[in-house]
């Protein structure tokens, strides 16, 4: 490798790929001061929180002015918003109260918020979109650039704390080249959903977020590095491994499976319609997960059962006959939707999400199958329907028969906690296939926060106790008969992939532009040899030995790759 130029940062590689381009930086979420001092003179600071209201709609329809169709839609209609004189006169009854204008801004966002949400409908979805107003009227009035991604005016290399992944699901792909984190983890939904939407990135890096805007960088998303200001013979470099690796995988092509003949499906991860018109594109052999909650992100009412078949038809559809692994509402934790809220919890990691939710609120679960028997039968499709986050042999058998009465023929379960990967042999007995999430199975096993990026180390799939967890649940499927799979983030990793079909793995579900590097890996090594890797690798005291066990026993074609 040539000098990596003028300064180098490190993080975490989450999605493959390299880019260059100029730094724009994601303002953070600006909040009212806590302590803001009080409004002494309510009619001059109304004079000011009008004209930061105005501030934000002339910055919205300056926005609506370069995009067309609904995205402009949206953007007028939210600067209406922001000049609503109700709105304004809200604001203005908090300042003479005494409060600060920030603080005023915010708590008359809050009570229209309210009353949007109780109209319902058109109303209730503008919440949103008002919040978005408050923000960027309370940044005006602090004088603070305005929070989120601003609007690309070139292919740049977007730079932040960290995205929500409603933020990360709308990013424009053509002028997003890369994206770079401070925060974030290797199991966080921006990290998948970069990786989806095959957007080089690297999270956790150091000093991330001192890149001086405009500043040229190179973004290695395999390796995690970043460089600033890199030298004409760095890019070149850059370009040519790229090239490196394409050529060695150009030839891998089909169905997956061992150098000796045994077929591991490998499947696309996906998370929208877009996604899965994407995937079906490239040479996958269909869907080894399909997030359906990403749909729903940002919806404030619970989607009908027609809507709903909608989007299952059309991510259907561009499938044929390949299979689809639908997984139902996984909502909760770090992925809160609107419509499925059950209230503030101490531990929402350990509380009422995935399966959980839907058993307190069962409607959600009927509808939602509901909908996807009926998007089956008009499409045709192999749909295979499984739950998130089961934990006992009774949640699987009450899901199975849930499914099952709505009349779909393949049900199955993700095993991400411990006790349904100990007790597989158990959960299985009455189920078509499972699916291992190794990002939660990492987290609960280790007891390590899969959001919280300094827990890194602890949430490395190669932690020792996660690959005997896995043997574990992988034990079970082959004690049953019942197919094993895994699409949790481990699944992309070329070397992990093999020591995951040596422990029993019968299909590799990742994000589509994993998928080559894993092909090819795979057809590298025989069965017996992944075998040899996986029991080798479950020696090691640590996740770096662990890893570097693998290394030393895969091909030396692989180890030139990595
Ligand atoms: C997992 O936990 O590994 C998984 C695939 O599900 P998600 O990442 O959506 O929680
Ligand atoms: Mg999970």
């Amino acid at each position: 490798m040539v000098d990596e130029g003028s300064g180098t940062r490190h993080g975490i590689g989450v999605s493959p790929g390299s880019a260059c381009g100029p730094v724009v930086l994601v303002a953070p979420p600006v909040r009212a001061p806590e302590g803001e001092p009080a409004t002494t003179d309510p009619e001059s600071a109304l004079t000011g929180v009008r004209a930061a209201f105005e501030s934000a709609a002339r910055d919205l329809d300056e926005r609506a002015g370069r995009v067309s169709g609904t995205a402009a839609e949206i953007l007028t209609a939210t600067a209406l918003i922001a000049r609503d004189k109700s709105l304004h006169q809200a604001a203005g009854k908090h300042l003479d109260e005494g409060e600060g204008p920030a603080t005023a801004i915010e708590s008359a966002v809050e009570e229209f918020a309210v009353r949007f949400q109780a109209l319902g409908g058109y109303f209730a979805e503008r919440v949103a979109d008002l919040r978005d107003v408050g923000a960027r009227a309370v940044a005006a009035v602090l004088g603070v650039p305005a929070p989120g991604v601003p609007d690309l005016t070139q292919p740049s290399v977007v730079v932040a704390q960290d995205l929500a992944p409603a933020e990360t699901a709308v990013l424009d792909r053509t002028l997003v080249l890369a994206i770079i984190t401070s925060e974030g983890g290797r199991t966080s939904h921006t990290a998948i959903l970069a990786a989806q939407r095959g957007i080089p990135a690297v999270v956790q890096c150091d000093r991330a977020l001192e890149l001086p805007s405009g500043t040229p960088v190179a973004v290695d998303g395999d390796t995690g590095t970043v460089t600033l200001e890199p030298s004409e013979a760095f890019v070149a470099d850059l370009v040519a491994r790229g090239e490196r690796r394409a050529a060695a995988l150009a030839g891998s092509a089909g169905p997956g499976g061992t150098s000796d003949g045994h077929a591991v499906a490998l499947l696309a991860n996906i998370g929208d319609v877009e996604d899965a018109v994407a995937a079906a594109g490239q040479d996958v052999e269909g869907v080894g997960l399909f997030r359906t909650e990403f749909v729903f992100l940002s919806a404030t009412t619970a989607p009908t059962a027609q809507e709903q078949a909608q989007i299952y038809r059309s991510v259907l559809t561009p499938f044929g006959s390949r299979r689809v692994v639908v997984r139902t509402l996984d909502a909760g934790a770090d992925k809160p939707l609107a419509f499925a809220d059950l209230g503030p919890e101490d531990n929402p990691a350990l509380g009422r999400r995935g399966l959980r939710l839907s058993a307190a609120r069962p409607a959600l679960l009927d509808t939602q199958l509901e909908a996807l028997a009926l998007a089956a039968k008009e499409t045709g499709a192999d749909v295979r329907v499984m739950a998130p986050m089961v934990a006992t042999a009774e949640e699987a058998d009450w899901f199975a028969r849930r499914v099952r009465e709505h009349g779909l023929p393949s049900v199955g379960v993700m095993i991400e906690v411990p006790s349904a990967a100990l007790r597989s042999r158990h959960v299985l007995a009455d189920l078509d296939f499972a699916s291992i999430g190794t990002n939660d199975l990492s987290q609960y096993t280790l007891a390590a926060d899969r959001m919280q990026g300094e827990l890194s180390d602890l949430l490395d799939p190669w932690q020792p106790a996660v690959l005997d967890v896995i043997a574990a649940a992988c034990d079970g499927g082959a004690a049953t008969g019942t197919p094993i799979g895994v699409c949790g983030e481990a699944a992309g990793d070329p070397l992990l992939a093999l020591v995951l079909v040596g422990l029993g793995a019968s299909s590799l579900s990742m994000a589509p532009a994993k998928v080559a590097m894993v092909r090819w890996a795979l057809s590298q090594h025989s069965l017996p040899d992944c075998q040899r890797i996986a029991t080798s690798v479950r020696e090691a005291r640590t996740a770096p030995q662990a890893r570097q066990m693998a290394l030393e026993l895969a091909s030396r074609g692989l180890r030139e790759l990595l």
